[in-house]
């Protein structure tokens, strides 16, 4: 794939191909923003019968391709197949893609905007995510160009072992692994003042909740690689882990976000 050589990601091509990718694999397609000329879409698979919620997303920074090109890989291999109901937003930042930017073409993180709301990208994100159910697991994939290796983030508050370890070896086979591994943040991350996509999922949407980080640095093909095989590690353990408990009861928020917040 040329994208992966060049280490970047064209966003128009791109969000083409996960579209036909997703409707070949049984995805339904649902535009929710249209930000510089691409369409910004989440794709939800439902399948029949008693089956874990699993959220995944990638591409809010534009700086990061390795992230949405990973869950394009998955796509086209049809890994979503029918034991979950899946939920995916591959790419939330299409104009900071087009330069190369963490940022928007605003100069917006978009990933601080989950509170504000100030961005098209994350309002009509956001709005998106109002329409959908509690999630059982939540996989947000991201690239970071200070590390030298693999590293992930777990907010995990439900029932359920971590997948950590099991995400970690299996990166760890394509890419050397951060001596700081597996971060599980010890404040609470709902008093942040800005909300990433992550903390936001936290509070309203699920207990279980990893981000994947993957060194700039290293070759994209390892990049993508680890990020496949970790995502495909820890969703395997998922699914035998959650058939083995009833699932979390509905979730409710956690807070207000206006009060939580903004309270420091
Ligand atoms: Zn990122």
């Amino acid at each position: 794939m040329d994208a992966v050589k060049a280490c970047s990601l064209d966003p128009s091509p791109f969000a083409r191909r996960f579209a036909e990718a997703a409707q070949a694999g049984g995805f339904r397609a649902e535009p929710f923003a249209e930000v510089g000329g691409v369409t910004l879409a989440g794709y939800t698979k439902r399948t029949a019968g008693r089956r874990p919620r699993v959220y995944l997303s990638s591409g809010i920074h534009g700086d990061e391709p390795a992230a949405p090109l990973a869950l394009l890989a998955l796509m086209e291999a049809g890994f979503f197949d029918d034991r979950a109901t899946w939920f995916a937003c591959p790419l939330l930042n299409p104009t900071g893609f087009v330069l190369r930017t963490r940022e928007n073409s605003e100069g917006i993180d978009l990933n601080r905007d989950y509170l504000d709301l100030r961005t098209p990208e994350i309002a009509g994100h956001v709005n998106w995510l109002r329409r959908q159910p509690s999630f059982d697991a939540v996989f947000c994939l991201h690239e970071d160009w200070e590390t030298q290796g693999f590293y992930l983030y777990e907010l995990n508050a439900s029932p359920l072992p971590s997948l950590a370890d099991t995400m970690i070896a299996a990166a760890g086979r394509h890419l050397p692994i951060e001596d700081a591994g597996i971060i599980r943040p010890d404040a609470d991350p709902l008093l942040r003042e800005t909300w990433p996509e992550a903390v936001y999922l936290r509070a309203k949407h699920c207990q279980l909740n990893y981000t994947l980080e993957t060194p700039s640095v290293r070759p994209a093909e390892q990049r993508i690689a680890a990020l496949v095989d970790g995502l495909m590690a820890g969703l395997t353990r998922f699914f035998t882990e959650w058939a083995l408990r009833p699932p979390a009861p509905p979730m409710h928020p956690l807070s207000q976000p206006e009060q939580s917040s903004r309270q420091r």
